[in-house]
Order: structure tokens, then sequence, then C-alpha cells
């Protein structure tokens, strides 16, 4: 399968609330993979994380990892070392669980002109980089697309940041359409799925990473993820764009009810194509 479609954790109905319980309820859904869940901490070890490598590669799901949220590179001292240190425990567990990408939400603007922010995040990720790649650990930087204006994650930024080496963006939908109240549409998708083309060629389109959920916001942004639907969000509209641009790589269904989303979206995304599930 081209795209794959999964769960941002372990699958509510899954018999375990542990990650090998959840690529095994992932399978059993006919879903093809699972974001590893770091968000409150990297609390997984290296003897675990070969266990999930091992379930992952028998079943053959494909995973990812998404780092703390306690991060923000625009920032000095503690603070910058620490979500350094944040992000480089999600790479090295990530990588020995056989993740592909770490997820990353880069930072706050703060007070700051927007264009300084950037500078600054970026030297940050290449010392992480550099870091990294010193340590042999093998895994892609995907920075996201934020839900408020106060966040450092735009599209232009998300994409900009990709002229740092192993680095790609993870495309939140989510995100895009709760920034403005826009973003909600066929065309609108399309014209987001042709800028990630224009700045990252057709390997950018085969290789995907999105997040996707129902979504409530106000002026300012982002409030708290629905099930779609309870929400706006025009998830069908985003399945024909999607096999428009026929896109390749992993959507993240971050709704609350995480797999009945994922497998909706995924029906949508395989009655449009054709895919006999
Ligand atoms: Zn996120």
């Amino acid at each position: 399968m081209r795209l794959l479609f999964g769960t941002a954790g372990t699958p509510l109905s899954s018999r375990g609330t542990d990650s090998i319980s959840g690529i095994r309820r992932v399978h059993e859904l006919g879903l093809g993979c699972m974001e590893l869940e770091f968000v409150r901490g990297v609390k997984m070890g290296e003897k675990t994380a070969r266990a999930v490598y091992d379930a992952a590669k028998q079943l053959d799901i494909r995973l990812s990892v998404h780092a703390p949220y306690y991060i923000n590179l625009n920032a000095e001292g503690e603070t910058l070392a620490a979500s350094k240190e944040r992000i480089m425990n999600s790479a090295r567990i990530g990588a020995i669980c056989g993740a592909k990408s770490v997820v990353i939400h880069a930072g706050f603007i703060q007070k700051h002109p927007r264009g300084a922010v950037y500078e600054r995040i970026k030297k940050a990720i290449i010392d992480i980089r550099e870091k990294l790649e010193s340590e042999s650990v093998d895994i892609t930087l995907r920075i996201e697309t934020m839900g408020r204006g106060s966040q450092f994650g735009s599209l232009e930024e998300a994409l900009a940041i990709t002229e740092v080496d192993g680095v790609l963006p993870c495309i939140d939908f989510s995100h895009l359409h709760a920034v403005s109240g826009k973003n909600n549409s066929r065309d609108e998708f399309a014209s987001i799925l042709a800028r990630v083309e224009e700045k990252l060629g057709q390997k950018g389109l085969d290789d995907m990473h999105l997040h996707v959920s129902g979504i409530e916001y106000s002026d300012k942004g982002e409030k708290n993820h629905l099930v779609f639907a309870e929400s706006d969000f025009k998830y069908k509209e985003l399945a024909q764009a999607f096999a428009d641009f026929d896109i390749g790589g992993m959507v993240i269904c971050e709704s609350p009810n995480l797999e009945e989303d994922a497998l909706v979206l995924k029906r949508e995304y395989d009655g449009v194509v054709g895919n006999i599930s």
C-alpha cells in the first residue's frame, strides 16, 4: 500500500495500553501504521523499543514517533538544551523501534520577529541533526504545521526548514484549517499538496507524513480535537485530494476516537481510489 492510515498512539480498542498491544490492534483493524506518542516524555527504554521493532516488523506496521510537547527551540540556555535532548531521545528510541520519522512541535514565536525565530530554530535543528549523525541515528525530523499563529509551524515555515538535510514536514491538515478557518475544501487541500510538490518534488508527495482529526477552533486557532462527525472538517474532500495527487506515506488520525476516524478516512480513500477491502 502506498498510503497507510493509522492512529496517534495505541488504539482505544487494544487489549493493553502498551505500544505492542497497539501495533497488534492496528494490524487486526486493517490499518497500516501507528505513531508512538512520546508527548509526555520519552519513557520507553531500549529493551522495550527492540520488542516494539520486532512486533512492528512481524506485522508489517510502519511506525513514527511524536516528540514531547515540552519543547521550545526558540529559547536559550537550559530550556534550549532540554528541548534538544528531548528531541534526540525521541529520535534515539524511535530509531530502535524502527520508526522512520520524529514529529516535532518546534517552538513558540513569543514576541520575536518570525524571521529571527526561523533562523534560531534552524540553527537548533542543524545542531540536532549533526549530533544524531555522529551517533548514526537514522531518522527523519518532521516539523509539524501548527494550529495557532503563536507557534512556529506555518505551512511556509514547515516547508522552508526542509532546507536542512534530514528534515521534512509533518502536514497537520486540521491545524492548517484551525489556524485560519480556511483550508477546508478539495481545492484548498490541493493547493497545500501543490505547495509540497513545488518545494519537495514528487519525492515529497511520495513520502508524506500527515496528521488529521476533527477540530474545534476560535479566531486564535486550535481549541481541541473532535471526532469528524462533530466537526466541520471536510475529510471526504481531503481523501479526494489525497487521491488526486496520488500521495504516499502515513496518515495519522488524532481524533479522540482514534481508530474509528482512521478507518472512516481510510474507507473514504479506498472508495475514491477503488481499493477493494
Ligand atoms: Zn503534533
